[in-house]
């Protein structure tokens, strides 16, 4: 169809003979009405309502509504630049607390940004008038020198550092679940599911199990079971009886599940019945 929005012929307004294809109209009344939903957020306006002032609001509305959203977010990004406090950090700007990991050396960091950033932090570094102040450093046996080098990090930019791995994300999620830290827990699972895969669907099992992350265990238990012959015939898989036999227990029973499932799907009479 030759619309009048896509079309590589389309660089004039020909009125009335303009026809539209079925993807444009359905992206510009989504467009329009997601727009008019996030204009009137506020009001609590719903998708309906929205699409019901498509007429008056049009397309060149949306388009107004864009490039000031455009403009929200270099505003964002310029507020975030100023808030990040990694020159801080990187240049020991009157840091006053010493965070030592379990092998390495320690990391110069600032008392009020750790408490700041979990409650978990600010009673370890709270002193009490009555005893003794608190102590100039705070230990964390479970992290590597580059692992507590990452959460740090994460804590004084908000993200985690580009130089992070992926197992990285496996012991930052770990330590969000401990120190309390949420928004570490979410950019933790963002990545590692943007990131799952055959190969790591049993590393990422285990990491979820160990955080109580019921999200992550079902796509990584369902990756498994799609993938079951990759998965159960690797060498992670011997570790993993070795070490978490209750995970290979519920890998069984999740692919008995799933053989019973297809077993049924195969024999139901909507199949047959042709
Ligand atoms: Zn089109």
């Amino acid at each position: 169809m030759d619309c009048c929005i896509c079309s590589p012929m389309a660089s004039v307004y020909r009125p009335p003979r303009n026809t539209i294809c079925s993807s444009c109209y359905q992206g510009a009344r989504s467009m329009i009405a997601f727009l008019n939903e996030h204009d009137n957020d506020r009001e609590h306006v719903t998708i309906a309502s929205a699409v019901s002032q498509m007429a008056v609001q049009g397309m060149s509305h949306a388009f107004e509504k864009m490039k000031e959203m455009e403009e929200r977010e270099k505003g964002t990004k310029e507020k975030l630049s100023f808030l990040d406090g990694l020159t801080a950090l990187r240049e020991r700007i009157h840091t006053d607390i010493l965070v030592k990991p379990g092998s390495g050396p320690p990391i110069p960091a600032h008392r009020a940004l750790l408490a700041a950033k979990s409650e978990i932090f600010r009673t370890m570094l709270m002193s009490d008038e009555c005893k003794a102040p608190a102590e100039d450093a705070i230990s964390f046996p479970e992290l590597s020198h580059d692992e507590l080098k990452c959460l740090v990090e994460f804590l004084y930019s908000g993200g985690l550092p580009e130089w992070s791995t992926e197992k990285h994300s496996y012991s930052m999620l770990i330590a969000a679940d401990k120190y309390d830290i949420p928004f570490l827990r979410k950019s933790c699972e963002h990545r590692i599911l943007a990131a799952l895969r055959p190969s790591n669907a049993l590393e990422v099992l285990q990491v979820a199990e160990v955080c109580s992350d019921v999200e992550l265990k079902e796509q990584a238990m369902s990756l498994i079971t799609k993938h079951a012959d990759d998965v159960v015939f690797s060498a992670g898989y011997d570790e993993l009886a070795r070490n978490n036999a209750h995970l290979c227990v519920e890998i069984t029973r999740a692919l008995l599940t799933e053989m019973k499932h297809n077993r049924e799907a195969t024999t139901s009479p909507d199949e047959t019945s042709t």
